[in-house]
């Protein structure tokens, strides 16, 4: 027997029209390169939302066209996500820091019939052009005033929304619909696309808000400093609308702690979310200057392990909970985040401070498991360590490709309904999860692993230490051995074998790495994270000068 309720779409309009409703008023503020304090409402976005999605028909675009996006965090961008998504069409964003060959391929893929691009890309998408197969039309974010030199044709977005009605009656169709595609960096490969539903992303956006996740509601200030350009700036833009939170965006700033602290202190933000090095620059500012960030309640870290003195540090220093999420492009990305519960409050203080710098419990919505090498469901004892499984409503069940679903990377996919993360995790009996490290960039020593992201963490625990990656160096006797790589803090010398000796009684013995290299900056990938591809390539390149101090 079926219930007899309603069925209404989940879709993102209407967390759009419930947004104009509800929380017409709330601001919108905006650091942007013309401006440093662009401040309007909800309904002034929605309104021109609704001129954009006008737009954009009189343009001849069909539903399920895909348009592409190249923008920082800031009110255009926002307006993109509504009226493109709102409209039927799937916005795409684009991040710009991937390489040329990259960019060519995803905009190929996704056949963007329109790209909008910040002022500062044009640069970028000049080198593209001449290499796209269809090329898009192009509009700038900006006015006209302030219209950069091309040589393209394109228009400001401003002149492209200017004479249109606001009058728009968002279209009703199927839940499922696609709504915006995000290409996955693909350190090896071609990046993958990952398109996301109208649904999975309502539900994702519940998901976000929740109390024990990041808590929004229209008495809180949020501030993403994760880029629209990647997983959706982590749903949050969506999750603010759908609660009514006050939205400031740093535009081009994200990775300007000055910026940042001055607009959490003048807006009063209360939550945000970013990387980890987002987090220590921001620290190291705050150490520095004296300033301080007493609005904020919670900062979420996530994107790549957090480590504990970090937390620590805000919290003692601060007075701020700096909370562990995990998640991936393909998790939309919330797939776990740390919030303490009456069950493990009545555990030992190092079980508690063990799960605190686990990377969290799912909410509602997210199922993980963890598989042996033959696929066999391993326990949730906090012991066992096996291949981290996801599934649920706003996790992808295979990826985009303009040859059809199931053609690309669908070895991530089993046969029983999950998606295989390539992390490699424990799970502890309450549920918190423990990423272990990625598949491929574990230390296989001697038939044992052993991981690089809790050897780093250690490492960054250590005061002349500022950044730190751990890679595997090929061995005779062990095949493998951890190679310490490390950025030293500025002025600091590293004594290598002090800096090893450091690690004793703070992980196995065995787990301590052989060598250390010390180097003037750690390369990155896209998506601002260590590129391990490229510290490997350093090292066969006889480019990282390796001391082992055994034989120093
Ligand atoms: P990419 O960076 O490869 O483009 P994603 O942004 O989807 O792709 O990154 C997802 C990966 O980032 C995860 O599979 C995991 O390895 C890593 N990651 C994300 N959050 C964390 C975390 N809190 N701790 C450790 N690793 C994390």
């Amino acid at each position: 027997m079926l219930g007899q309720m309603m069925d209404q779409p989940l879709l993102i309009s209407s967390i759009a029209r419930h947004a104009d409703r509800r929380f017409a008023d709330q601001e919108i503020v905006s650091f942007t390169v013309d401006n440093p304090r662009h401040r309007y409402t909800y309904r002034d976005a929605f309104s021109r939302a609704r001129k954009l999605a006008n737009a954009l028909a009189r343009h001849g675009v069909e539903q399920g066209d895909r348009i592409g996006t190249m923008a920082w965090n800031d009110y255009r961008h926002f307006e993109l996500y509504f009226g493109v998504s709102g409209s039927g069409l799937v916005c795409h964003t684009i991040n710009p820091r991937l390489f040329e060959d990259q960019l060519v391929f995803i905009i190929n893929d996704a056949s963007d019939k329109f790209l909008f691009l910040d002022p500062m890309f044009v640069g970028t998408v000049e080198a593209l052009l001449p290499r796209l197969d269809n090329a898009p039309q192009l509009v700038i974010l900006t006015d006209d005033g302030h219209m950069p030199e091309t040589s393209f044709d394109a228009v400001s977005y401003e002149a492209f929304i200017a004479d249109e009605s606001d009058d728009y009656d968002w279209p009703l169709f199927d839940e499922n619909t696609a709504s915006a595609l995000c290409y996955t960096s693909g350190t090896t490969g071609n990046p993958k696309g990952v398109l996301y539903s109208h649904r999975s992303t309502v539900l994702h956006s519940f998901g976000v808000s929740l109390p024990d996740v990041f808590d929004l509601s229209a008495k809180e200030v949020a501030m993403p400093i994760v880029p629209m350009f990647h997983v959706n700036a982590w749903g949050i833009p969506y999750a603010t609308a759908l609660t009514g939170t006050k939205l400031v965006f740093p535009g081009p700033k994200m990775g300007d702690p000055a910026v940042l602290q001055e607009l959490i202190e003048e807006e009063g933000v209360t939550n945000s979310a970013g990387v980890p090095t987002v987090w220590q620059g921001l620290i190291a500012y705050l150490d520095a200057t004296g300033k301080r960030i007493d609005s904020v309640k919670t900062l979420v870290g996530g994107g790549s392990a957090v480590p504990y003195s970090l937390m620590v540090a805000y919290e003692e220093r601060y007075g701020v909970d700096l909370v562990h999420a995990w998640g991936m492009s393909e998790t939309s990305p919330l797939g776990s985040m740390f919030h303490t519960s009456p069950a493990l409050e009545k555990l030992p203080e190092e079980e508690r401070q063990k799960a605190r710098a686990s990377q969290g419990a799912p909410p509602f919505g997210v199922e993980l498991r963890i598989v042996d090498d033959e696929g066999g469901v391993l326990p949730q004892d906090g012991e066992a360590v096996g291949a981290l499984q996801i599934r649920g409503p706003w996790i992808a069940s295979s990826y985009f490709s303009a040859d059809g679903p199931g053609t690309v990377g669908a070895d991530a996919f089993t046969a029983d309904g999950w998606f295989d993360t390539g992390d490699v995790a424990s799970i502890s009996p309450l549920g918190y999860m423990h990423i272990e490290d990625r598949a491929k960039d574990l230390i296989k020593s001697g038939g044992e692993w052993i991981s690089s992201i809790e050897l780093e963490n250690t490492a960054v625990g250590h005061p002349t230490v500022k950044q730190a990656a751990v890679i595997a160096m090929p061995d005779e006797k062990w095949q493998e051995r951890p190679l310490l790589v490390v950025v030293p803090e500025e002025g600091a010398t590293i004594d290598a074998a002090e800096l090893l000796g450091f690690f004793n009684g703070q992980v196995a013995k065995w787990w301590i790495p052989d060598a250390v290299a010390v180097t003037d900056a750690i390369p990155l990938t896209a998506t601002g994270k260590i590129s391990k591809l490229d510290l490997r390539k350093q090292l066969d390149a006889g480019k990282l000068t390796v001391q082992s101090p055994a034989t120093a």
